[in-house]
């Protein structure tokens, strides 16, 4: 599907807030590297779920999808580290536990477990009723939480943008091989946030993005979670 195609199809069905394996869809079609995903609704049952698993091979993750899930997390809609069909079936019996409201559109959703990265950075785009569409960048968990160490630039953004937006967070050297770690790939880095200032530029129908987390390596990245919300 183009963007376009995802984001039409979602309004028609009266639905703002994109599932994290839609918004993850989207990013795909714009090259953005996400791990492989394969979704099946819950009505399809335990058999589909194992076998989906299976073709993506282990270790795996496991998430319930429902528009009534906010945080999964915080529901316990997320199945890390699934390492055999046995934990395949456990996480599939929890989450089919999780209250959603009868949703019928409940589905899990099956991944590809992201190796441990560098460290996970946040990248996020906002709607702002005076500059229009702004793309923001921050290292995640209690850097943005509680430093909020983050920093803004109004779209569309230059290489040269891209680059000050990176290095003038705080936590930069998290980034720049501190005590010896690895450096995280800073140029891959700035092509994702130069494609999502763009994709927020030029669809307006987007109201806000949340990559949250990215998972960045010393050669690439990949986005693990995403929230895509329209107007
Ligand atoms: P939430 O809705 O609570 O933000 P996430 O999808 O971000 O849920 O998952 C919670 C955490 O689990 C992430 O911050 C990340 O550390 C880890 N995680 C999620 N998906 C994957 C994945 N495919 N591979 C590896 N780790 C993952
Ligand atoms: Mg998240």
């Amino acid at each position: 599907p183009t963007v376009d195609e995802i984001i039409s199809k979602a309004k028609k069905a009266n639905r703002k807030i994109l599932t994290e394996f839609e918004s993850k869809e989207l990013l795909e079609v714009i090259d953005i590297p996400i791990p492989k995903q394969v979704l099946v609704p819950a009505k399809e049952g335990e058999k589909a779920v194992l076998n989906a698993c299976k073709n993506t091979g282990f270790p795996i993750v496991m998430k319930l999808m429902s528009d009534k899930i906010v945080h999964k997390s915080d529901s316990g809609a997320v199945k890390l580290n699934i390492s055999d069909n046995e934990s395949a079936k456990q996480a599939y019996d929890e989450l089919m536990k999780i209250d959603c409201d009868n949703d019928p559109l409940k589905a899990i959703s099956i991944q590809e477990m992201a190796p441990k990265p560098i460290t996970e950075i946040i990248v996020g785009s906002l709607q702002d009723p005076q500059f229009g569409a702004t793309v923001m960048f921050g290292i995640g968990g209690v850097l943005v939480e509680i430093m909020k160490d983050v920093s803004f630039r109004i779209a569309p953004i230059s290489e040269f943008d891209a680059d000050e937006m990176i290095h003038e967070i705080k936590g930069f050297k998290i980034l720049d091989g501190y005590r010896g770690n690895d450096k995280a790939d800073l140029e891959s880095l700035k092509k994702l946030l130069i494609k999502i200032a763009d994709l927020a530029y030029k669809h307006e129908e987007i109201s806000e993005m949340d990559l949250n987390p990215i998972f960045i390596y010393k050669d690439g990245l990949k986005a693990v979670d995403a929230r895509i919300i329209l107007k």
